[in-house]
């Protein structure tokens, strides 16, 4: 299958960019120029905006039920093409096919909840104080949206954002990754092939700095909803503050793993270490922090470095690799700094530990024992294949512990008693606990950050709070 260049999308219309300037883009598993995508300049933001302002003024008119409609016919053409759209994304992000199939299918699913949930956003009725007075509390769209999404999930990131923006009536331009730009134009083009009218949907790539700081104080955007690194996010919100515009931020995470002395060892390996490797450890909730009960912990470091060795690490699209690539070269560096700097420290590589030979960004599936606190892959987010282990005696050492840092993204824990179940919940800083489980990230569930992760959620019937309005209507009957 062919990779071609990626356009812009402005009122419905695929365009080359006006200044003629162009990013290359590359394939992680072997390091070759697969194509390009084209890079925005200001006359194509102006027009752009321009466009989604239109877009905005069609579809807040528009029936919550056609509405509805619209993006159901578009998860079904996303179902359609999901083999191409996952070829896209592993030629460009490196995730091997099998992930890349499952993370479009998602979408529709994802894009069906929110269609169906717009349905259901209605405002309501408060009993007066004088009774020839009518108190209406009405759910209106916040307006136009800009959106930022990151490469590591090309197009599941895109459609929470676009599903609860659509949802609920507002338009929305999409600032999506450079580095990965097809497969969330490919998304983006089931919408437009399904019929949605000029303007509501609209998609630009650039230099994301140029154009964050261009969008987010523009008039016409109202909201700004960004997924990506916890210091960019501070600063994109800080931006959004100045202009008083409606934010989400879905940022980083070091999500800790808690091993109690009850759990079931077994699931918690082949959990963990399922989702520890999954896109090759470049997820926000990844399970980073592994804090195993010092009874069980040898145990759990065998299970885990025997997983690691049936990883088939290689080229996501040939058949049976588990394991692709790292998505960048900055990947690469960061983790052979993490290792350098635990092995310095004290901590024990009991598997991987290096970087694989040939041309692509391939990392060796990791699990570092003993980790010193103080070592650097325990308190930043590692964002790619390393587990990190260590010890602990109590359950309120285990907690605290977990609750260190200033990351309050995922967590999980793995333990038969109710009683840790009950102390774990009440007590986890963290915007998301799975127990027993990996990560379900469902649309029917919030999904969100507390503290440095950031604020707003993206899924549940918070996701399409985040981009509604509420207002007050008071009418005296005269
Ligand atoms: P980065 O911090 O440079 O960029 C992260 C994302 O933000 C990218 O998508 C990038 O295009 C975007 N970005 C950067 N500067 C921006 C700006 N001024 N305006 C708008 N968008 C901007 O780091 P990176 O090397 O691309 O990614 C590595 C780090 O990013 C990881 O360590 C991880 O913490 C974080 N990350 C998080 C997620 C997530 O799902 N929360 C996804 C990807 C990356």
């Amino acid at each position: 299958m062919s990779y071609q260049d990626t356009l812009l999308l402005i009122h419905n219309e695929w365009r080359e960019p006006t200044g003629g300037r162009w990013i290359d883009v590359r394939n992680p598993a072997t390091g070759s120029t697969i194509g390009r995508v084209a890079h925005a300049d200001r006359a194509d933001l102006d027009a752009a905006l321009a466009a989604a302002q239109k877009g905005f003024e069609i579809w807040r008119n528009t029936p919550a039920a056609e509405r509805c409609r619209l993006m159901r016919a578009t998860a079904a053409l996303l179902r359609e093409r999901a083999d191409r759209i996952a070829m896209l994304m592993t030629l460009e992000q490196g995730k091997p096919l099998a992930e890349a199939k499952g993370e479009v299918l998602a979408g529709a699913d994802t894009l069906e909840y929110l269609a169906e949930d717009g349905r259901r956003v209605n405002g309501r009725i408060v009993p007066p104080r004088a009774m020839n007075t009518q108190q209406q509390v009405l759910k209106t769209p916040v307006g136009v949206v800009a959106a930022f999404t990151p490469w590591n999930f090309p197009v599941n990131q895109v459609v929470r954002k676009m599903g609860a923006a659509l949802a609920t009536g507002c338009s929305i331009l999409v600032k999506a990754p450079e580095e990965t730009p097809a497969s969330p134009a490919a998304l983006i083009g089931c919408f437009v092939d399904a019929g949605i009218p000029a303007g509501v949907v609209g998609l630009v790539y650039g230099i994301p700095a140029e154009i964050s700081s261009y969008l987010i104080p523009h008039p016409i955007v109202r909201k700004v909803s960004f997924t990506g690194s916890t210091p960019v996010g501070k600063m994109l919100a800080g931006l959004a503050g100045q202009h008083m515009k409606r934010i989400t931020m879905e940022l980083g995470g070091h999500a800790p793993v808690i091993v109690c002395d009850d759990a079931d060892v077994a699931l918690a390996v082949k959990a963990s270490a399922g989702a520890k490797f999954r896109n090759a450890g470049q997820v926000c909730i990844s399970p980073t922090r592994f804090l195993v009960h010092n009874s069980i912990k040898a145990e759990f470091v065998a299970g885990m470095v025997a997983f690691t060795q049936k990883i088939k690490v290689g080229d996501g699209t040939q058949p049976g690799i588990t394991m692709g690539p790292l998505s960048n070269p900055r990947r690469i560096d960061a983790m052979e700094k993490l290792v350098a700097d635990a092995r310095a420290k004290g901590a024990k590589v009991q598997a991987g530990g290096e970087r694989l030979p040939g041309a692509g960004n391939f990392y060796a599936p990791t699990v570092l024992d003993d980790v010193p606190l103080d070592a650097s892959v325990f308190n930043d987010e590692p964002f790619g294949p390393v587990a990190a282990v260590r010890g602990f005696d109590t359950m309120d050492e285990a907690i605290f512990e977990a609750n260190r840092l200033s990351f309050g993204l995922a967590s999980y824990a793995y333990t038969r008693s109710l009683r840790h179940q009950h102390q774990l919940a009440q007590q986890m800083e963290a915007g998301m606990l799975w127990i027993n489980q990996p990560a379900a990230a469902l649309p029917e569930m919030p999904f969100g950050g507390l503290k440095d992760s950031g604020y707003g959620s993206e899924g549940g019937p918070e996701a399409l709070e985040a981009y509604l309005n509420t207002r007050t209507v008071s009418t005296v009957m005269v």
